[in-house]
């Protein structure tokens, strides 16, 4: 390959955008200690009693002896003469999640979506507020921020069906023209989802498509594509495979064992000739040592050959004044068009 050639290519790779996958794991994370009053993110299993709403049970026939939500509500969910114990469970769900609080200092999320830029893209299966939480106190440092994408919805996003407006559902009220805010209905878990059940998660899932195909980086955080996600992964992986992929990296943050995460996600990296690194935290993934600037690290280390290291590295931040501080000398650049790495 000839040197003006490799420019253009890394020319071309630099615009491309960062996509993460955000799965439970990452929320887990994002709280270690629970939220902002210690209430605990719920995992899917004995996931009723976490959340205080398996009296709703009493007196309900059930076939399956599990406790996941997910074999629950499968079973209720397709019987009429439960249709009210679905609603009132689907109730609970929105309730719990509508009370959970973000921790006053930095989280994990914080750091996320101020290490991405409007090019990138997170896309997340949580129900939980969390991220649209941390996205609006982050967004007072820059506002060039990435998009969000709500697979299965989420409790925090509220619509302006008049002009089409996403804002936070706590708004009420939408900002343009003053009408009530709806918020969609959360994909709830049932083995075979359908993805088209509104227009807004349809949507997300064409978007997250668009970013499959494009992104030079994928992160997935958390995310373990459960058995129930099938046609999810297989959506995803199609989209994926449908460019050239051999210069793109996969990440996955993941606390289970490597050898499973190999498993569930070779089909991905293959793609890549198994460019898939596996990591605990995401302080040790790309945008960890380039905040705002993982793909033009990335290009320059692996297309441009260069031997560097990154002199902004992601650091532990006690307030948002040091973040703000931390991120500054990539701002200033930034509003100079200049996205090189420093
Ligand atoms: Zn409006």
């Amino acid at each position: 390959m000839s040197r003006s050639e490799k420019n253009d290519i890394a020319e071309i790779m630099r615009l491309r955008p960062h996509l993460f996958i955000l799965g439970a794991g990452a929320t887990k994370a994002t709280i270690p200690n629970g939220d902002k009053y210690g209430r605990q993110s719920p995992v899917m299993e004995n996931f009723m009693h976490e959340i205080g709403i398996d009296r709703l049970l009493e007196g309900v026939k059930l076939k399956t002896k599990s406790k996941n939500i997910e074999d629950i509500y499968s079973e209720l969910a397709p019987k009429p003469e439960y249709a009210n114990v679905v609603r009132q469970i689907e109730d609970g769900i929105v309730a719990h999640y509508r009370q959970m609080q973000i921790p006053d200092a930095p989280t994990l999320y914080d750091y996320l979506i101020l290490s991405l830029r409007r090019k990138d893209c997170i896309a997340t299966f949580n129900w939980d507020p969390l991220l649209i939480q941390a996205y609006n106190r982050v967004n007072k440092i820059t506002t060039d921020l990435p998009q969000m994408l709500f697979l299965h919805s989420c409790v925090e996003v509220g619509v302006c069906e008049e002009c089409k407006r996403f804002e936070p559902y706590r708004n009420r009220y939408c900002s343009g023209c003053g009408k009530p805010l709806i918020s969609p209905r959360l994909l709830y878990p049932i083995k075979n989802k359908d993805y088209s059940q509104n227009v807004y998660i349809q949507d997300a899932w064409n978007r997250l498509q668009y970013y499959l195909e494009k992104a030079c980086i994928v992160t997935i955080w958390g995310y373990s594509a459960p058995k129930s996600d099938k046609e999810a992964k297989q959506m995803m992986l199609k989209a994926f495979s449908s460019q050239f992929r051999m210069l793109d990296q996969i990440e996955v943050i993941d606390i289970a064992e490597e050898e499973k995460i190999y498993k569930t996600w070779s089909p991905f990296a293959k793609q890549t000739n198994y460019h898939l690194n596996i990591h605990k935290s995401l302080k040790d993934t790309i945008i960890g040592e380039f905040p705002r600037r993982s793909v033009e690290g990335y290009v320059k280390r692996n297309i441009d050959g260069w031997w560097g290291g990154s002199t902004l590295k992601l650091k532990e931040c006690n307030s948002f004044k040091e973040l703000a501080q931390l991120v500054e000398p990539l701002l200033i650049n930034e509003s100079y068009n200049d996205f090189k790495v420093i």
